[in-house]
C-alpha cells in the first residue's frame, strides 16, 4: 500500500529507540522469531552509550561503567567476547568538601568517629526505608507515598546531625542523580537504592568498565540485527486509532500489530499520538526532563598522578569537576582521566564556547593535579543535554509528588503501545544493567499479549 508517495511496509512490532533497551528486545524478538523492525532516529544505535577511538584509545563518552552486580550486562560482555578492567583505585582519593581538601587512601574520607557513625546511621535509614516498599510498584504503598513528598534533601536533614555528614552525602548523590538534592524526591532516589540492591552498591556502581569500550558492545548487538534496524528515522507519529498501528518518521511509514518506545520519557513529548496518550501518561511524559551531564575525557602522555600516589579519583561538591575516574587503557602507555560534570555546573559550562569549557576544567585539573595537568594529548566531550535525541543524563529523576501520582503509567501499556527504556526498570533504574532489564520485560509482555491475540 502506498501513502501519498512513500510505500507502507509491514511488520508485527515496530521498536522505537536502538539503545541498549530497544536492542535487547530487538535480539529477544528475534529469538522467539516475532517479525520486527527497530526505528532508530539517530545514524548510530547505542543512544545514551557512545564510544569513538582517539589516540588509539577507546573512548567513552557516554555510559561506562559497571558493578560487579549487573549480572545481565555481565552476560552480555561473556556473550560478545569482551572483557572488564577493574578501575585504578591504588593510591589517594582527592575529596573537595565545601573548598576543603583531603586526600586519603581508604575508600573514606577522613572523619571524626561522630561524623562516621551519623553517615553509617543515615546509610541504614536509607536502606531501611528503600525496603519498606517493592520495585515493581512503589506507588502502591502508603510508606512510599509519604516518601515522596519529600526531598533528598530534607531527608537527609531530617536524620542527620553533622555538617560533614550532610557534605558526605551530597557530594555523592549529587554526582549519581546529576541534580541538587532539593530537586528529587526521596522515593526517587530510594527506588533507585531499592533496585539497585543497597545504597552501597549505588555508590561502587564505577568499579567495573569494558576494555573494549560499551560501543563495542553495542555495536556487536546491533551487527547481530542484520536489516533490521531502520537508522536516521525519527518517529514523528503513530496512530493507534485503527486495529493496526501506523509508525510514521520523516521518511517511512509502517504498519504494525504493536510498538515499544524505548526512549527516555522526556523524548516522547515529541512524538504525535493519535487519539492522545491518557491525561496522566501523558502528563507523566512532561514531568519527565533528564537532568543536565557534560562528560569530558583527558588524555595524557601518562598517568602521571600515579607518580604521586593519586589514584586519580575526585569528588567535589564545588566547582564544575563533580568527578574523576582514572581510565586509563591497561598495558598501553597513555594516562587517561574521566570528567564528569553534572546539574548547574554542566548547565554553566553549556553556555561557554568549547574552548572556554576545556579551559575551565583543565584549570580545576590543575587546582587538584597540579600543572601537568595542563599538557594534555587530546580532549574529547560530550555535551548530553545538547543531543537532540537525548537532552541529558544519566536518566530522568522525579521532583515530589511525581512517582505517587504518576508513576504507575511507566511501565503500563497503552493500547499495543508498551514501554521500555531504563527509567522503566525495576532492577538498577537508570543504569545500563536498568535499560537491559526493561528491554527484556517489554519482549516478553509483547510475546504474550501476540500469544492472547492469537487465542481470541
Ligand atoms: C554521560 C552519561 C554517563 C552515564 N554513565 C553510566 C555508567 O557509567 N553506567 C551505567 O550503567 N549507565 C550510565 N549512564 C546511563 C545509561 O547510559 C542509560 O541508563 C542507558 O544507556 C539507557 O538506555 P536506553 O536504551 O534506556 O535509552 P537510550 O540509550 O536513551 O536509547 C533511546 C534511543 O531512542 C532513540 N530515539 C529517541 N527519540 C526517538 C524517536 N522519536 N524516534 C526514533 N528513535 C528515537 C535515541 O536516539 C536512542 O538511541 C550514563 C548516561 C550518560 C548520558
Amino acid at each position: 500500500m502506498k501513502v501519498g508517495m512513500v510505500a507502507m511496509k509491514e511488520t508485527d512490532v515496530v521498536i522505537i529507540g536502538a539503545g541498549l533497551a530497544g536492542l535487547t528486545a530487538a535480539i529477544e524478538l528475534k529469538k522467539k522469531k516475532v517479525p520486527f523492525v527497530v526505528l532508530e532516529a539517530r545514524n548510530r544505535a547505542g543512544g545514551r552509550v557512545y564510544s569513538l577511538q582517539k589516540e588509539d584509545i577507546q573512548v567513552d563518552l557516554g555510559a561506562q561503567w559497571i558493578s560487579p552486580h549487573h549480572k545481565r550486562m555481565k552476560k552480555l560482555l561473556r556473550k560478545y567476547d569482551l572483557h572488564l578492567v577493574s578501575t585504578y583505585r591504588q593510591g589517594k582519593t582527592i575529596y573537595n568538601f565545601d573548598g576543603i581538601i583531603q586526600q586519603n587512601t581508604s575508600p573514606w574520607p577522613n572523619m571524626s568517629v561522630v561524623e562516621r557513625l551519623d553517615i553509617w546511621k543515615m546509610k541504614k535509614v536509607l536502606n531501611d526505608k528503600s525496603k519498606s516498599f517493592e520495585a515493581k510498584a512503589p506507588w502502591e504503598f502508603k510508606i512510599a507515598q509519604e516518601l515522596d513528598k519529600i526531598t533528598v534533601e530534607q531527608l537527609i536533614n531530617h536524620h542527620m546531625y553533622t555538617s560533614f555528614g550532610k557534605s558526605f552525602y551530597q557530594l555523592m548523590l549529587e554526582e549519581a542523580l546529576c541534580s541538587k538534592l532539593f530537586e528529587v524526591s526521596a522515593l526517587d532516589l530510594l527506588w533507585c537504592i531499592r533496585a539497585a540492591g543497597s545504597v552501597e552498591r549505588l555508590l561502587t556502581a564505577e568499579d567495573l568498565w569494558i576494555k573494549e569500550g560499551v560501543g563495542t558492545l553495542v555495536e556487536k548487538m546491533a551487527r547481530s540485527l542484520p536489516g533490521q534496524i531502520e537508522y536516521e528515522q525519527p518517529v514523528t507519529s503513530i496512530n493507534s486509532e485503527f486495529k493496526e498501528t501506523i509508525i510514521t518518521t520523516s521518511k517511512q511509514i509502517w504498519k504494525a500489530k504493536k510498538v515499544i518506545l524505548a526512549l527516555p520519557p522526556n523524548l516522547l513529548t515529541h512524538i504525535k499520538f493519535i487519539p492522545i496518550l491518557p491525561v496522566t501518561r501523558a502528563q507523566l511524559n512532561e514531568r519527565a526532563g533528564l537532568p543536565s551531564v557534560m562528560k569530558m575525557v583527558f588524555i595524557f602522555n601518562k598517568p602521571f598522578w600515579r607518580d604521586v600516589g593519586l589514584n586519580g579519583n575526585v569528588y567535589s561538591n564545588e566547582g564544575p569537576i563533580k568527578l574523576t575516574v582514572d581510565t586509563s587503557p591497561p598495558l598501553k602507555n597513555k594516562g587517561v582521566l574521566t570528567v564528569l560534570i553534572t546539574g548547574e555546573s554542566a548547565r554553566l559550562l553549556s553556555e561557554k564556547t568549547i574552548e572556554q569549557r576545556k579551559q575551565t576544567i583543565i584549570e580545576n585539573l590543575v587546582h587538584y593535579f597540579g600543572e601537568k595537568a595542563e599538557d594534555t594529548l587530546n580532549i574529547i566531550e560530550k555535551d548530553w543535554s545538547a543531543e537532540e535525541w537525548t537532552r541529558g543524563g544519566y536518566g530522568a529523576h522525579f521532583s515530589p509528588g511525581v512517582l505517587s501520582q504518576f508513576g504507575v503509567t511507566l511501565s503500563k501499556p497503552v493500547g499495543p503501545l508498551h514501554w521500555a527504556g531504563t527509567e522503566t526498570a525495576t532492577e538498577w533504574r537508570m543504569y545500563m544493567e536498568g535499560a537491559v532489564q526493561s528491554g527484556e520485560r517489554v519482549a516478553e509482555e509483547i510475546v504474550q499479549a501476540l500469544k492472547h491475540e492469537c487465542k481470541v
